[in-house]
């Protein structure tokens, strides 16, 4: 038995089969043991992926830019760099399968390209890799890197935002993950998820894990692989308190949400797709308080279309059936990034281009989101809010626009409803400046990961300083209750939907600091009630 730390990101019993992700090591087709077969494969493939993305390329130069569609250019020609080609052909006469060829290949120029002076040529590694990718892709029959035949526990070292939107999420019972930090995407979908998870695991990433017997207890922060009869029984008999658990809070399903003094509080979720819409509805939650609408465009290579997002909108509305639905736009940029938005590296991408700065400066990316936004809204309660919000200038500057899409549909008959516009406060500067900013919006909702992340100037990715990232600060706490005393005094309501919601020692807090609202992950929402129905305040 191999037991190790890590520290959990949710609470919970997992039992189930490890499964090692590793996006270097992919499982490819064995060598068939013709060079000719293989090299025809290989051919095969690359002009599959030639018609791939010249494909990609006519959509992204019609609905983005000529610029944005170079990059797919360029990679159009790299499928017949000779230097490329002949390294292929030679490893596929020494034995290799085409698709472990493609795939080594594309590593190795990779790195080469990375490792030049030219900045030019040091760009074009991601190009060469994702042209190698996009083969090997096809020769593994279209699996881009993972799949679970059954559900098991999915241990990795670290996944990006944009790798968790791909994987097979009703197969996956737990995540255990060498880095990462409790703030991390990982961990927020953990959250949405219900399930038990690791960040920061004591854990060696070797192949022998995979396929063995895996236990995650989050209550603890303890993992263990090949566990020993006891363990396993002491687990199973934990699992089934917390399910006794779990039966306990049903009767609070479908209660309303008041202290017994008769403060009343909005529960509500946060989700990034509409497939999460499903633990909304168990979880038992009132609405959705926070849709990171930034998780559509993850995962894919191009930008989602007007269309592309009025159908996720509106599946959610349908789903929710009446609950209302708070639609954040766009937040990409800082840990999340995505290739097809060329967006240059920064020194400091947590305080660069992100957020509303990317919307309010390219009419194109914001365009489709708020369109879809406003035609949802035709279906059922929609509202609409705006991240990394610094300035009454930018809020003045979002109402115009939607004015002008409000406008736009008007005259092309389209129907919407009324949505309340509201922004994140999630910057000092827009905590300080609250009052100004509420008299321009409708609802304020605190995204406590970034705030706490800017007012203690603590990177909330970095898990070195898990110990100083501290969001029950005086200084956070303090900006917490001017937000809400701010947005009182101007009549507008207030909410929270960065994880510091669903801190139970702080709930009673919150209530005497007045909040309206409370957006936790959807697994959260019955404890929460239940404190907030057994509270005194
Ligand atoms: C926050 O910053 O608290 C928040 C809710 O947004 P995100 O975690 O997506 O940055
Ligand atoms: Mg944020």
């Amino acid at each position: 038995m191999i037991q190790g730390k890590g520290v959990s990101v949710f609470s919970g019993i997992a039992i189930g089969t490890a499964y090692l992700y590793n996006p270097n090591q992919q499982h490819f087709p064995d060598f068939c043991g013709d060079v000719q077969q293989e090299q025809k494969q290989f051919d095969n493939a690359r002009e599959t992926a030639r018609q791939q993305l010249q494909e990609l390329f006519e959509k992204t130069q019609r609905e983005i830019g000529q610029e944005e569609a170079m990059i797919l250019d360029v990679q159009m020609m790299m499928l017949d760099d000779l230097d490329y080609l002949e390294e292929v052909q030679s490893r596929i006469q020494q034995g290799c399968s085409a698709a472990r060829a493609a795939f080594d290949v594309g590593n190795e120029f990779s790195d080469t390209f990375a490792a030049m002076d030219d900045e030019y040529m040091k760009a074009r590694a991601v190009d060469v890799k994702d042209m190698s990718r996009r083969i090997t892709t096809i020769l593994c029959g279209g699996q881009s890197g993972f799949s679970m035949e059954q559900p098991g526990i999915l241990v990795a070292n670290d996944l990006s935002p944009s790798e968790t939107v791909q994987l097979p999420k009703d197969k996956i019972l737990a995540f255990v993950t060498k880095q990462g930090s409790t703030n991390s995407h990982t961990a927020i979908l953990a959250r949405i998820m219900n399930i038990p998870s690791l960040v920061q695991a004591e854990i060696d990433l070797t192949e022998s894990i995979h396929g063995q017997q895996m236990i995650v207890d989050g209550f603890e922060g303890v993992y263990y692989l090949q566990p020993e009869p006891e363990i396993l029984q002491k687990m199973q008999q934990k699992q089934a308190q917390a399910s006794q658990h779990q039966q306990m809070l049903e009767q609070y399903r479908g209660k309303a949400t008041i202290t017994k003094k008769g403060q009343k509080m909005k529960l509500f979720a946060n989700i990034g797709s509409p497939e999460d819409v499903k633990y909304v509805i168990q979880g038992d939650a009132e609405g959705v308080g926070l849709l990171r609408s930034e998780f559509l465009y993850l995962g894919r290579d191009s930008f989602p279309t007007e269309e592309d997002l009025f159908c996720a909108y509106r599946t959610v509305v349908g789903e929710l059936g009446g609950r209302p639905l708070v639609i954040r736009t766009l937040d990409i940029g800082a840990d999340k990034q995505v290739d097809y938005f060329g967006l240059e590296k920064e020194e400091n991408p947590a305080l660069g281009y992100r957020g509303i700065r990317i919307c309010l400066t390219q009419e194109e990316i914001f365009r489709p989101q708020m369109r879809a936004i406003y035609r949802a809204s035709a279906f059922g309660p929609v509202s609409v809010m705006f991240p990394m919000i610094i300035s009454v200038e930018e809020v003045i500057k979002i109402k115009e626009f939607c004015a002008k899409i409000q406008q736009e549909l008007s005259n092309e008959g389209i129907a919407f409803g009324d949505v309340e516009l509201g922004i994140m406060i999630e910057t000092p500067a827009a905590a300080i400046i609250s009052r100004d900013l509420a008299k321009e919006v409708d609802f304020f909702s605190v995204g406590t990961n970034d705030l706490t992340q800017y007012t203690l100037a603590i990177d909330r990715q970095n898990a070195k300083l898990g110990k100083f990232y501290d969001p029950h600060h005086p200084a956070v706490l303090a900006l917490l209750k001017m937000i809400v005393d701010n947005a009182h005094a101007e009549g507008i309501w207030a909410g929270i939907c960065g994880e510091l919601g669903a801190d139970p020692t702080l709930t009673e807090t919150f209530l005497a600091m007045g909040y309206d609202e409370l957006s936790v992950s959807p697994g959260k929402v019955l404890e929460l009630r239940k404190t907030i129905c057994e509270s005194e305040v």
